[in-house]
């Protein structure tokens, strides 16, 4: 899939790598003029401002978004820092009370992306608009459905669209509030290409330390900006209050992070071209082995069908598996990469010999 506007395309006079910021939620119109005034002083102005309006939230009882009285102090956000906004929605009056207050950027949360009706309501609800949405990746790690939430609003004609990888609810890894799962944003890239994804790290880490080495990553792996939670007295907000950061210690972050790019808009030096020509010489090689090791695999299998033996023997996948992933680990592979390759090498050997058998003798019906 492709074809839809990037945010450099998106008429808000963004470009680069895309930074927004501002707090968790909108709490009182003093909270966001004093957000905005302590990021004019620090000079710090995101390229987006983002403030939560309807939160979502596990359980009842806390705080649940100020909600339509909040868009109307977006105008001081305009007034002091003069910078698009962003706000969650999670159904059509969310949508329709944002368009109302011109919102100029709507984002689709983690607990709404999981859920196919609801982002419909909000899609339908968004039919013959031109409004740039983001859609966060759902709470579990399931790319279909955050794929899935992208198409339906690219279907009824959202073409401004970006994806926010906020991490994945995993109540068995202490480390982050939401794990980063890194290779989910990747594979959204490869199959989604040009869909530009936006790294949350203040969602994934949970608390203010781990911002800046999560953000580091996000930025090495080739995602294409940062959302971080802002708050001009993050201890005392009235949601998040552990991992918002004061406009003055998002400009540190920001200054130490090693902003790359992906290089693909230059031509690759003759360096990095040598390189990759050697790599593709090597992937002939690899190639050239797989189809001699399945050829074996195929004799293995005619031999297994002549001596009634069944294809999968445990005794011999044990060895094939303990064998390799210690050799592997030797030359300096991981054992989980080790195992993921030996998993995909062995499960297709087995596909082809149940299938020599079955092409061999057929069930007779
Ligand atoms: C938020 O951005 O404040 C928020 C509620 O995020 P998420 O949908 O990622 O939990
Ligand atoms: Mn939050």
């Amino acid at each position: 899939m492709e074809n839809h506007l990037q945010t450099k395309d998106w008429g808000l006079g963004l470009k680069g790598h895309v930074i927004i910021a501002g707090p968790c939620s909108a709490e009182t119109p003093e909270q966001i003029e004093r957000v905005c005034l302590d990021m004019k002083n620090e000079n710090m102005i995101p390229n987006l401002f983002r403030a939560g309006i309807w939160k979502p939230r596990t359980r009842p009882g806390s705080f649940e978004g100020i909600g339509e009285d909040g868009l109307k102090w977006m105008e001081i956000v305009r007034h002091h820092l003069n910078i698009p906004i962003t706000t969650e929605v999670g159904n059509a009056a969310h949508v329709e009370l944002a368009l109302k207050h011109n919102v100029d950027v709507l984002w689709i949360g983690a607990r709404t992306t999981v859920n196919p009706f609801a982002v419909q309501e909000i899609a339908d609800a968004l039919k013959g608009v031109d409004i740039p949405v983001m859609v966060k990746n759902p709470m579990n790690p399931d790319l279909q459905l955050w794929l899935g939430a992208l198409e339906r609003l690219q279907t009824v004609g959202i073409n401004k669209l970006a994806a926010i990888h906020r991490g994945f609810s995993d109540s068995y890894d202490k480390r982050f509030r939401n794990k980063p799962n890194w290779s989910m944003p990747i594979h959204l890239k490869r199959e989604w290409k040009g869909m530009e994804v936006i790294n949350d790290p203040s969602h994934i880490v949970g608390n203010r330390a781990g911002i800046l080495e999560t953000s580091q990553r996000a930025i090495n792996f080739g995602l294409d900006g940062l959302m971080i939670e802002t708050h001009h007295d993050p201890d005392n907000a009235w949601s998040d209050a552990k991992q918002q950061v004061t406009p003055a210690t998002l400009k540190q972050i920001l200054s130490q992070i090693d902003f790359k790019s992906t290089g693909e808009s230059e031509n690759p030096s003759e360096r990095l071209n040598d390189l990759r020509q050697a790599v593709d010489h090597l992937d002939d090689q690899l190639l050239d082995l797989l189809q001699e090791r399945f050829s074996m695999i195929d004799q293995i299998g005619a031999y297994k069908r002549e001596n009634h033996l069944t294809v999968f023997q445990s005794d011999r996948w044990k060895y094939v598996m303990e064998s390799r992933t210690q050799k592997g680990v030797q030359k300096n592979l991981s054992e989980k990469f080790m195992k993921e390759l030996l998993y995909c090498i062995h499960e297709e050997s087995v596909k082809r010999q149940e299938k020599q058998l079955r092409e061999a003798d057929p069930v007779k019906r």
